[in-house]
C-alpha cells in the first residue's frame, strides 16, 4: 500500500529527496505525474481518472509534507524499505490503509511512472 505522512510531520524536509518517485511534496506546492518520472502525456490514475502528466493538481495537504498516492510505490523496484519512513526523524510516514496494494500492483505502478 502507499505510505502517508500523519500531521506529526515536523516538516523537516529530509523525505523528499529520497523519494524515487518524487511522490514527496511539501505542503502547499503543486503536484504533478511528470515531476521526477519519465511520463508523457495521458496518464491514468488508479481510479481511472486520466490526466496529462505535466497538469498541476492542488496540493493534498497545505500545513504539512505529503505524499501523492498515484506516485508512491512504497519504494518497490527501487530500495528494500521505504525510504521516507528510514529517514523521517519523527516516524509520521506510515502505511495508508485507503491504498492496499499488492507487491505486483506497486511494481506496476512503478513500471507506469518509469517507462
Ligand atoms: S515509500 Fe518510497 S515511493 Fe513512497 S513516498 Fe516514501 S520514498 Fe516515495
Ligand atoms: S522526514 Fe518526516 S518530519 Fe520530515 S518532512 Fe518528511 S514526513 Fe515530515
Amino acid at each position: 500500500m502507499a505510505i502517508k505522512i500523519t500531521d506529526e510531520c515536523i516538516n523537516c524536509g529530509a523525505c523528499e529527496p529520497e523519494c524515487p518517485n518524487n511522490a514527496i511534496y511539501e505542503g502547499g506546492v503543486e503536484w504533478a505525474i511528470a515531476d521526477g518520472t519519465s511520463v508523457k502525456g495521458a496518464y491514468t490514475l488508479m481510479d481511472g481518472t486520466v490526466m496529462d502528466a505535466d497538469q498541476r493538481n492542488a496540493p493534498l495537504s497545505v500545513d504539512t509534507y505529503y505524499i501523492v498516492p498515484n506516485k508512491c510505490t512504497e519504494c518497490q523496484g527501487f530500495h528494500e524499505e521505504p525510504q521516507c519512513a528510514a529517514v523521517c526523524p519523527v516516524d509520521c510516514c506510515v502505511p495508508d490503509e485507503m491504498y492496499q496494494e499488492t507487491v505486483d500492483e506497486l511494481l506496476g505502478k512503478k513500471a507506469k511512472l518509469h517507462i
